[in-house]
C-alpha cells in the first residue's frame, strides 16, 4: 500500500517536472493549466497525508510558503568575479589586442545579452537543486535556496547526462510586465512604488516568505557552468548541454562570433532591438569561447580577462517642460509630475515624467519652461536627468513646490526625514476620501461590484456616503436615478477613445472664430507642421492666417500628438451641456476653468468635420458621446451594488483588515496579522512591539497600525462595520489533524529528511505552533545534525522533549 503511494507520488512529481520543463524551457505547453493544477493538487494532498515521502525538490514546493528569518552566509567555492566594462568599439578592439598578445590561434567569442537583474550561483548535486546563493561580495553570499526554488524557470531536478556535482550561474530578473503588475498592485495598496525591475528582483530574493517570492513572478536565465571538470571544450557547447539538462540558458539570444566584426554587428543590432525585449538588458557580455583559451587568459584581481561587458548608453532626448502638476493619492501622499512636450524615446511617446518629490526638483534646479533631458534607464517611467540651461529663458522662475493641497487647499506637511509631502486632511480631501472607498471595494479587498470611481464620486457628491462604513446603509430606492457628468479624464477614457480631430479640421474649425480660412488653406498649413503648437512657427503672409496666428498665440493652448484632442483644449462636456441641455439633467458639476472657448459654433464645426461622424446622424452621435461620459445609477446597477454590498459581509477577516486601508498594510501583512491576532479587538489592543514581532511586519508598519487605531473616528467606523455584520474574527482553518494541539515545535541543526519550511507546515497543519527560540513555552525541539546552542539551551529545561528527525516523523505516522 505505502509502496504504491510512494510510486504514485514519484510518478506525479516526474510528470509535473516534465510539463514545467516543456513550458518554461522549451516554450511548448503540453498540458492545460486546469489539468496541471489538478495534478498538482493531487500531489499536494498525497504529500500532506504522507510526510514520510517528503522531497525538498517536489514541484509542490514551487508554491513556497516557508519563512526564512535569516539567510545564512555561504562562502563561494569558486569566486564570483565582476566583469570589466567597455563603452565603445575602441575599447573592444583594445581588449582583442590584449587577448591576441597571449593567444596565437584564432579566438571565437560568444556574445550574450547582459541581463539586468541579480546574479545567482546554484549548486546541483546528483541531478537535484541543492543550494542557491546570491553573489554577495563575490567571495561569499546569502543562501536563498527556498526562495529560488519558487522560480519556475529553474529546474528542481535535471534530465539527460548531467554531471554529478556542479555550479551553474545566471541572472534572476523581472520582466517589464511583471514589474508593472507588482507596482500596480502596490499602488492599489497604497505602498511605495518600486524604482526599477533590477532592484525589485534582488529585493524579492531576500523576502522572508517564499510564497511571496513566488507571487513576484521572477524569471531566470543561466549563463555559466563551473565545476572541477567541464563536460565540453567550449562555452557554447556547454550552454547547449545545459539546455538539455533542463536549464533556460542565454544561448537562445546569443551568438557564436568568429570575428570582432560579427560581435560589433550583434551589439549594433541589440542596441536598438533591446527595447522590444520583454525584459531589461543593460549591455552585451562577450566571452572567449574556448575553455582552454579562457584558462590561458586567466583573471585580474577583479575580473576574468576572457570576458567583457559592453554597456549600452541610456537613450536620452531633450524636450520642453510644459508644467508641473501634483497628484494626491489615497494616503494623502503628493506626487509631482512633469508634463512634457511629447517626444519619442526608446520606441514610445513620452508625455510625462515622475519627479518623485521636492528634493529631486531642487536637485535638478528645475525652472518654468526649461528644456530637460529625459532618459529611460532601467526604470519604466522615464526620468528627467538634467536641464539644458543654455536654452533657459533668463526670466523664467524656479519651480516652487506647492505648499497647499491642490485638491482641498489645506497646507501640506513633510514629515522630517522623509521626502514626501502629505495632505493630512483625511476627511476633507476628495481624492483621499474617494480613494479609500475605492480601495475598500476593490477586488482583493471587499470585492464589491458596480462601484467604479465615478459611481463612488456620484454617491459622495449626493451626500450618500462620506466613508466606507456608509456603504452599508445605502438603500436601493434612494440611489436609483442619481446622475453625474464626467469629463474625459474622470470618465477614464483612453486617448484613442477621445474625440480627436485631424489637424487640418482643427485649424479650419478654429479659424471660424479667427480669420475664416478655407478648408484648402487650412489643409495646406497643416501639412507644414506636426503639432498645432507649431502653428506659431509657420511663415505665411496670408492676412487671414496672420490674424488667426495672432489669436492662437493669445489663447496659448497646448495640444498633444499629431491630432489634437479636445480633452486638452476645451471641456467637451461643458460645450455639449450648453448646446444640448436636454441631455444634462443634473446640475453642472464642472468647475473646470481651463476652457478657452465657449463658442458653440466651434464645436459644431469640429464635430461636423470629424471623420468619425461623416455617416452618422449628428444628434444621435452627440447623444452617444454624452452617454459615454455620464454615470448614472439605473435600477439594474442599483440592485447589483446593494446585493454585492450585502454579500461582502461574508468576506473573511484578513480581507476586511486589508480593506480598511491602513497605511503600509498590504494584502500579505493583513494576512499575517489576521492569522496572528485572530480578531480585530486583539489587534486594536496589541502594543507596538507585539505587532512588530510578527514576521515581515517590523517597526514602521507596526507604528502605522497603532496610529490608525488611536484615531477615535476610525474606531467609530469599525464599530459601525461590526454592527453591519462584517467579519472581524478569523474563521478556523481546516486542519489535517489536531494531534499537535497546544504543542509547540522548534527545528534546529541541519535537517536531512525534510526542510525546515516543510516541517513547519506539517506542524501547523496538525494544529501545532512553531516557535523561533528556546523558552519554557517550548514542547519539542527537533534537532538535526550539528545542532548547536539551541540544543544546549533546550537540555536545561526538563519540560522540553528533544527529538531526532525520525522521531518527529514517527509522531505523525
Ligand atoms: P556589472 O554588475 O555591471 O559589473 O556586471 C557584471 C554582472 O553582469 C555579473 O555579475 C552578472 O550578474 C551580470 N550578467 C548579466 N548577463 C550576463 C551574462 N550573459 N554573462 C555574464 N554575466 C552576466
Ligand atoms: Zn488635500
Amino acid at each position: 500500500m505505502s509502496e504504491n503511494i510512494q510510486q504514485k507520488i514519484e510518478s506525479l512529481r516526474e510528470e509535473l517536472h516534465q510539463h514545467n520543463y516543456n513550458y518554461y524551457v522549451l516554450d511548448n505547453n503540453t498540458i492545460s493549466d486546469f489539468e496541471f493544477d489538478e495534478k498538482l493538487k493531487e500531489l499536494q494532498d498525497l504529500e500532506a497525508a504522507h510526510p514520510e515521502f517528503f522531497d525538498a525538490n517536489s514541484p509542490t514546493l514551487r508554491v513556497g510558503g516557508g519563512i526564512t528569518k535569516n539567510f545564512p552566509t555561504v562562502r563561494h567555492q569558486y569566486r564570483m568575479y565582476s566583469l570589466d566594462n567597455s563603452y565603445d568599439f575602441d575599447d573592444l578592439e583594445d581588449w582583442e589586442k590584449r587577448i591576441t598578445k597571449t593567444i596565437e590561434e584564432p579566438v571565437e567569442f560568444v556574445a550574450e545579452l547582459k541581463y539586468d537583474g541579480a546574479s545567482i550561483s546554484i549548486l546541483y548535486e546528483n541531478g537535484k537543486l541543492s543550494q542557491a546563493v546570491t553573489r554577495g561580495d563575490g567571495f561569499q553570499g546569502d543562501e536563498i535556496t527556498n526562495n529560488v526554488r519558487t522560480i519556475s524557470d529553474i529546474p528542481l531536478t535535471l534530465k539527460a547526462d548531467f554531471p554529478n556535482r556542479f555550479f551553474i550561474r545566471g541572472e534572476i530578473y523581472l520582466t517589464r510586465k511583471n514589474f508593472e503588475k507588482i507596482n500596480k498592485s502596490r499602488e492599489e495598496e497604497g505602498l511605495d512604488l518600486f524604482m526599477n525591475p533590477r532592484n525589485t528582483a534582488s529585493g524579492s530574493l531576500k523576502m522572508q516568505d517564499s510564497a511571496e517570492v513566488r507571487k513576484r513572478g521572477l524569471s531566470a536565465v543561466l549563463y555559466q557552468y563551473i565545476a572541477e571538470e567541464f563536460p565540453a571544450d567550449t562555452h557554447w557547447e556547454i550552454l547547449a548541454k545545459a539546455k538539455n539538462w533542463g536549464f533556460r540558458v542565454s544561448e537562445d539570444q546569443a551568438k557564436l562570433c568568429k570575428t570582432l566584426d560579427e560581435v560589433k554587428e550583434f551589439i549594433t543590432f541589440w542596441d536598438t532591438e533591446r527595447h522590444k525585449l520583454p525584459f531589461e538588458i543593460d549591455g552585451i557580455v562577450l566571452k572567449v569561447n574556448s575553455l582552454k583559451q579562457q584558462r590561458q587568459l586567466g583573471y585580474t584581481a577583479k575580473s576574468p580577462r576572457w570576458a567583457m561587458a559592453y554597456k549600452f548608453k541610456a537613450e536620452k532626448v531633450e524636450t520642453e517642460l510644459l508644467s508641473v502638476s501634483y497628484q494626491v493619492g489615497r494616503t494623502g501622499a503628493i506626487t509631482p509630475v512633469a508634463n512634457l512636450k511629447p517626444v519619442l524615446l526608446a520606441g514610445t511617446t513620452v508625455k510625462r515624467a515622475s519627479l518623485h518629490n521636492e528634493d529631486i526638483i531642487k536637485k535638478l534646479d528645475l525652472h518654468d519652461n526649461d528644456f530637460v533631458y529625459v532618459e529611460k534607464g532601467g526604470e519604466i517611467i522615464p526620468k528627467i536627468v538634467g536641464v539644458n540651461t543654455e536654452k533657459r529663458d533668463n526670466s523664467s522662475k524656479e519651480i516652487e513646490y506647492i505648499t497647499k493641497c491642490p485638491e482641498c487647499k489645506k497646507p501640506l506637511y513633510r514629515i522630517s526625514g522623509q521626502a514626501i509631502h502629505y495632505c493630512l486632511n483625511e476627511d476633507g480631501c476628495k481624492p483621499q476620501i474617494i480613494g479609500r472607498i475605492q480601495h475598500f471595494v476593490s477586488r482583493k479587498a471587499m470585492d464589491i461590484e458596480g462601484l467604479g470611481g465615478g459611481t463612488i464620486d456620484l454617491l459622495y457628491h449626493n451626500n450618500m456616503i462620506s466613508n466606507y462604513s456608509d456603504l452599508y446603509s445605502l438603500e436601493k430606492e434612494k440611489i436609483i436615478g442619481l446622475e453625474k457628468w464626467l469629463d474625459n479624464e474622470e470618465a477614464g477614457l483612453k486617448d484613442e477613445n477621445q474625440l480627436q480631430v485631424p489637424l487640418s479640421k482643427a485649424i479650419f474649425a478654429l479659424s471660424k472664430k479667427w480669420g475664416n480660412l478655407t478648408i484648402i488653406e487650412a489643409e495646406e498649413i497643416s501639412k507644414q507642421i506636426n503639432y498645432i503648437d507649431d502653428l506659431i512657427l509657420v511663415n505665411n503672409t496670408n492676412k487671414k492666417f496672420l490674424k488667426f496666428k495672432q489669436e492662437f498665440i493669445k489663447a496659448n493652448s497646448y495640444i498633444n500628438g499629431n491630432y489634437f484632442s479636445l480633452k486638452n483644449y476645451v471641456s467637451l462636456n461643458y460645450l455639449l451641456e450648453l448646446k444640448f441641455p436636454q441631455y444634462f439633467k443634473s446640475d453642472s458639476l464642472f468647475d473646470n476653468s481651463n476652457y478657452y472657448f465657449d463658442n458653440i459654433d466651434f464645436i459644431d464645426e469640429i464635430l461636423k468635420n470629424n471623420k468619425h461622424i461623416d455617416d452618422k446622424d449628428f444628434e444621435s452621435f452627440i447623444a452617444s458621446i454624452a452617454d459615454r461620459n455620464r454615470v448614472g445609477i439605473k435600477e439594474k446597477s442599483a440592485e447589483l451594488i446593494i446585493n454585492s454590498i450585502k454579500e461582502s459581509k461574508n468576506i473573511p477577516f484578513e480581507k476586511v483588515l486589508f480593506a480598511l486601508g491602513i497605511k503600509h498594510v498590504g494584502e500579505t501583512v493583513a494576512k499575517k496579522l489576521a492569522k496572528e491576532f485572530r480578531s480585530i479587538d486583539n489587534l486594536i489592543t496589541a502594543n507596538l512591539s507585539e505587532i512588530a514581532s510578527v514576521g515581515d511586519v517590523g517597526e514602521k508598519i507596526a507604528e502605522s497600525i497603532v496610529k490608525f487605531f488611536s484615531v477615535e473616528k476610525h474606531i467609530q467606523i469599525i464599530n459601525k462595520l461590526k454592527v453591519a455584520g462584517l467579519q472581524f474574527n478569523l474563521k478556523e482553518e481546516e486542519l489535517l489533524s489536531n494531534i499537535f494541539e497546544n504543542k509547540s515545535f522548534l527545528f534546529t541543526g541541519s535537517l536531512t529528511k525534510f526542510t525546515r519550511d516543510g516541517a513547519q507546515v506539517i506542524v501547523e497543519k496538525n494544529g501545532g505552533k512553531n516557535l523561533s527560540a528556546v523558552s519554557k513555552n517550548l514542547d519539542f525541539l527537533v534537532a538535526g545534525e550539528k545542532a548547536g546552542s539551541k540544543l544546549e539551551k533546550a537540555k536545561k529545561f526538563d519540560t522540553i522533549k528533544i527529538l531526532t528527525e525520525d522521531e518527529f516523523l514517527d509522531l505523525i505516522k
